[in-house]
C-alpha cells in the first residue's frame, strides 16, 4: 500500500517524467512522445504505441483494447485501471480520449506492460527506453533460423576454469605473468563472443579474475541451458621430455578410465583446496561424492557426443593433435544437471601449444572452432526433438 502511494507521488511528479519514451524493438526503433500538461497525468497515444511494438488497437464504446504480443489489455476510459486476462489492475492515473485519440497513461508503458509480460519487454527508467526482446520460450512460426542454422532459444554455460585464487597451472611456457586462468578467461569471453554471433544465448561462470567454487559453476547451467562447457589447459610436472607433449583432449563426466584421465582429473579437481570451508571437500571424499552423484547425471551419452565434436572441430585448427574424447570424474561437471563437458585445449608446458593458445589471432581460431562445435551439437540435439511441424523436412 506504502508502495502504491510512493508510485502515484512518482506518476504524477513533472520531474520524473520523460517527455519521449523510446521504444526499442527487433524491427527498428521509435519515439513516443509523452504528453505532460494533460489533467489526467503522463500520456502517449495508443495508436503510436501498438505502431511500434507491431500491435493493435480497437475502440469500442467506452472502451480501448490494445494487444501486443499476443497479449490483450483492456482500458475503460476515463477509470485508472485495465484489464488483463479478466484481472482488473490499477494505474496511477486513467486512460483518456482527445479529440479521438486515445491516450494511455505513460504508468502502463514504463511500469504495466514490462511487468504483465516480463520475458518480453523491459523498461529502463534512467533512458526512458522501453526495449522488447524475442521470448526464448516464444513458438517460432515455421522454420525460423539462425544462420548457423539453430533456431531462436538456445542457451549454453561457458566456465572459464580456475581464476581468481586459483590461478590454475602456472603456464611455463605463457607469457610471464600469465596462468592457466587468464587464458581461460581469454578463451571464454572469446567462445561467448562467437556463440552470439551464432544466436547461442551465452551464461558465464566468470567474466573476471574471480574464484567460482568448482561446486557451484555447474549450477550455472540449469534447466534452460543446452550445454556446460569448462574450458582448461592442460601441463604435466617436470620429468624427462614433458615439455614435448601437447594436443587437446575433451572430457566428459565419468568415472577416470587411464592413469592419465585420473592424473587430469586430480589436478582439476585440486581447486577444492582453494575454496571456501562451506564447500570444502577433501579430494579424497570429493572423488567418492563424485562417483555418488555419477548416476545421477542422465546426460553421459549427449556429453560424450558434444565432446565428440568438439574434439572434431578442435582438430581443423590446433596445431598439437587430437588426443581424443576421455572420461574422468570431474568436481566441476558433476553439479551440472545437463550435458557437461570439460576441455583441455593444449599444453602450456609444450612451446608450440602455449604459443598458439595465446596468439590472439589463434584464440580467435579456437573460440570459433568450438562455438562451430557446440552449434552442430545443438543442432544435432533440436533434430532429436523436432516435432513433425518444425523438422522442415514435410512442409
Ligand atoms: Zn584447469
Amino acid at each position: 500500500m506504502i508502495l502504491g502511494a510512493w508510485l502515484l507521488l512518482a506518476w504524477v511528479s513533472p520531474t520524473t517524467t520523460p517527455a519521449a519514451v523510446l521504444v526499442s524493438t527487433p524491427r527498428g526503433e521509435s519515439r513516443l512522445v509523452v504528453i505532460r500538461d494533460t489533467s489526467w497525468g503522463p500520456a502517449v497515444p495508443a495508436a503510436s504505441l501498438v505502431a511500434a511494438l507491431d500491435g493493435s488497437l480497437k475502440q469500442v464504446e467506452g472502451w480501448a483494447e490494445v494487444v501486443v504480443a499476443k497479449q490483450r489489455f483492456r482500458f475503460l476510459l476515463g477509470v485508472p485501471a485495465y484489464l488483463v486476462n479478466d484481472r482488473l489492475e490499477p494505474l496511477a492515473s486513467a486512460p483518456f480520449l482527445a479529440r479521438d485519440t486515445v491516450f494511455l497513461p505513460l504508468q502502463f508503458v514504463a511500469e504495466a506492460l514490462p511487468r504483465t509480460l516480463a520475458d518480453r519487454f523491459s523498461y529502463d527508467p534512467d533512458h526512458s527506453r522501453l526495449v522488447e526482446v524475442v521470448p526464448k520460450t516464444a513458438a517460432v512460426p515455421g522454420p525460423l533460423r539462425f544462420a548457423s542454422g539453430l533456431q531462436p532459444g538456445h542457451l549454453v554455460t561457458v566456465d572459464p576454469g580456475h581464476g581468481g585464487l586459483d590461478p590454475g597451472n602456472p603456464g611455463l611456457f605463457f607469457p610471464r605473468g600469465i596462468t592457466e586462468s587468464n587464458v581461460t578467461l581469454q578463451l571464454g569471453l572469446l567462445l561467448r563472443e562467437e556463440l552470439q554471433r551464432r544466436g547461442v544465448g551465452v551464461r558465464m561462470t566468470r567474466t573476471t579474475d574471480t574464484l567460482i567454487d568448482l561446486g557451484d559453476r555447474g549450477a550455472f547451467c540449469t534447466e534452460a541451458c543446452d550445454l556446460f562447457v569448462s574450458l582448461h589447459i592442460n601441463s604435466l610436472v617436470k620429468r624427462a621430455g614433458y615439455t614435448a607433449i601437447r594436443g587437446f583432449e575433451t572430457y566428459f563426466l565419468a568415472e577416470a578410465k587411464t592413469e592419465d584421465a585420473a592424473r587430469v582429473e586430480q589436478m582439476e579437481n585440486e581447486a577444492l583446496r582453494f575454496e571456501t570451508a562451506r564447500t570444502a571437500v577433501a579430494p579424497d571424499n570429493g572423488v567418492e561424492f563424485i562417483l555418488k552423484d555419477l548416476q545421477l547425471n542422465e546426460y553421459l551419452r549427449e556429453s560424450a557426443r558434444a565432446a565428440e565434436l568438439v574434439q572434431e572441430h578442435l582438430d581443423k585448427v590446433h596445431p598439437g593433435g587430437d588426443l581424443g574424447v576421455k572420461q574422468a570424474g570431474f568436481m566441476v561437471l558433476t553439479t551440472a544437471r545437463r550435458p557437461a563437458i570439460l576441455a583441455e585445449l593444449g599444453y602450456s608446458t609444450n612451446p608450440g601449444d602455449a604459443r598458439f593458445l595465446t596468439n590472439p589471432r589463434d584464440q580467435r581460431q579456437i573460440a570459433a572452432a568450438l562455438a562451430d562445435a557446440i552449434v552442430a551439437f545443438l543442432r544435432e540435439y533440436e533434430r532429436k526433438t523436432a516435432t513433425p511441424a518444425d523438422s522442415g523436412v514435410n512442409p
